[in-house]
């Protein structure tokens, strides 16, 4: 087993037993790919939607939200081309009887070209010291090159074949690059199908067809079909946005790595509606405000990238991933995608009602094109868990695993812990609790000793713990101690709340 797959196993069973998240069903032994967040997941899943929520809509005078159902008319989906192109190629190991999207099988292909890139880089790191040069090794070494030669055009075939949706040659590239089936170790392989993604169900009691109605395979269309009660009730003038939070749903053919690929899942999307001819300079506005987003959070500038896409959905003439580095390797964790006038003109055609925007600086009526941004929450999640889980060696010999989720997304703020059960100390805990607990997420803990109590809170990510000691019941401090550098300082119990807000203020990360 790599160093990754070890990491990542010692996250899944650390979210479990900190209450963040567990398998959906476990007393049955669990449903795939359905997850269930527990009481800190759920405060972190929460914290990192207002943090989306609160610099999508509140930063944005002209972003306004909305909730709309999952269940929407069937013809939405076959207005929105989900019912025809919403489809994964998949592909069968005749001997495993192993199911895989054959995109990914390429990618995971490309994926390990892109490690042994990653292990050149770190040889000659060691070799050369200090006087390495990253960008002029990968731009110039011979190998490296090879490499990247063998990637690209990897991956512009496997484009080409897609876009086309020519299926024998995807089959044929998968046999040209000897790829194996990881449980069987063979590469005797099925013919590659499509499939289509979308979950089915009835309404009502009949069972005439056409009441059969579609889970909603992404939140955008509730948006869409939306765009018009939106604009006149909020009184937008374009350019302006929509955002929306909610369930969205994928029958998904491998679903593994945990919560990054579910069948019910949560996304953080918004569309934003410009004029025709305005897209490209609202697309480089909004990768460019998304990355920002995202290193806002200080998570490591290089654990993100850039990835456009070539082969491009049915709907947009310009799309990006940014990815990030899971411990799995860099995969997407969210999509900005130039969707043209698609959508709405599609609604505007199955619906037969105008969906349009009249300009009064230009005097005349447009369907408006749309740029989006499609982040998955649980993916935002998993990026925040994996990248948070250090086991540290301490000085004195101990060690201890700590999650250094960011202070402003932790599910708790601060534990209050009295030293003793005894001597009033309890009591004067309390009332420090009562202090904080509307503004801060706080817990309250008595048992074992002080010792592990902080590496209980530090298993859970919480950036400070607050002791009271009989010195407290004297002068009214505390010691405070900082998840982090573990270091205490003793304070006044009235400066406490100041000193917590300070670190935690959504509004100071995203100024
Ligand atoms: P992928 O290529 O990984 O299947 P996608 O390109 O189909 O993803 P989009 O349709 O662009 O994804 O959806 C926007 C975002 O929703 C993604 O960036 C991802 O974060 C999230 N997402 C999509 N599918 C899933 C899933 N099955 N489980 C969890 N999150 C998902």
């Amino acid at each position: 087993m790599s160093n990754y797959e070890d990491i990542f196993k010692k996250v899944v069973s650390h979210a479990k037993e900190y209450g963040y998240v567990f398998q959906s069903s476990d007393i049955y032994d669990g449903l795939a790919a359905a997850y269930d967040y527990g009481p800190n997941g759920v405060e972190l899943k929460n914290n990192i939607k207002n943090y989306w929520w609160k610099s999508m809509v509140n930063m944005h005078e002209n972003i306004v939200g909305l909730d709309s159902s999952i269940f929407m008319h069937p013809t939405t989906w076959k207005a929105s081309g989900h019912i025809d192109a919403f489809n994964d190629p998949l592909v069968d190991n005749k001997d495993s009887k192993k199911r895989y999207r054959a995109d990914v099988l390429i990618e995971d292909h490309i994926s390990k070209i892109e490690t042994k890139i990653d292990k050149d880089v770190l040889k000659a790191t060691k070799r050369f010291g200090e006087a390495f040069n990253k960008e002029e090794f990968l731009a110039n070494n011979g190998r490296v090159l090879d490499r990247q030669k063998q990637i690209d055009s990897i991956n512009k075939k496997m484009n080409t074949y897609l876009s086309s949706n020519n299926l024998k040659k995807v089959k044929a590239l998968i046999e040209e690059l000897d790829i194996k089936c990881p449980v069987s170790g063979t590469n005797n392989w099925t013919d590659v199908r499509q499939f289509n993604l979308m979950f089915k169900t009835q309404m009502g009691a009949t069972a005439d067809g056409s009441s059969d109605l579609y889970l909603r395979p992404e939140t955008a269309q509730g948006i869409f079909v939306n765009f018009l009660n939106v604009q006149k009730t909020a009184r937008m003038k374009i350019p302006f946005g929509i955002a929306q939070i909610g369930k969205a749903f994928r029958n998904e053919i491998i679903a593994r790595q945990f919560i990054f690929r579910m069948r019910e899942f949560e996304q953080m999307e918004m569309q934003f509606f410009v004029r025709p001819g305005e897209e490209m300079k609202w697309y480089a506005y909004w990768k460019d405000f998304r990355m920002k987003w995202h290193n806002s959070l200080s998570m490591g500038e290089d654990n993100y990238r850039f990835h456009d896409h070539e082969n491009l959905a049915h709907y947009a003439n310009a799309a990006t991933d940014i990815q990030f580095k899971f411990p799995f390797g860099f995969k997407e964790l969210e999509g900005i995608h130039s969707r043209t006038d698609f959508d709405l003109k599609a609604h505007q055609e199955y619906s037969g009602k105008k969906l349009q925007y009249f300009d009064p600086e230009l005097g005349e009526s447009y369907v408006p094109y749309v740029v989006e941004t499609s982040i998955g929450l649980d993916r935002m999640f998993l990026t925040v868990l994996s990248n948070s889980f250090r086991e540290e060696e301490l000085e004195n010999g101990e060690s201890r695993v700590v999650l250094k989720i960011p202070a402003v997304l932790a599910p708790l703020k601060a534990a209050i812990l009295p030293l003793t059960k005894k001597d009033g100390m309890p009591e004067k805990a309390r009332e420090i609790m009562k202090m904080l607990q509307l503004d801060f997420n706080c817990q309250y803990e008595e048992k074992d000793s002080i010792g592990k109590r902080y590496r209980r809170q530090d298993a859970i990510g919480t950036p400070f713990c607050i002791t009271v000691d009989h010195q407290t019941l004297e002068d009214n401090t505390v010691t405070l101690r900082d998840r982090d550098t573990m270091t205490q300082e003793r304070i006044s119990v009235k400066k406490l709340h100041d000193i917590i807000a300070e670190k935690v203020s959504v509004t100071k990360h995203l100024a």
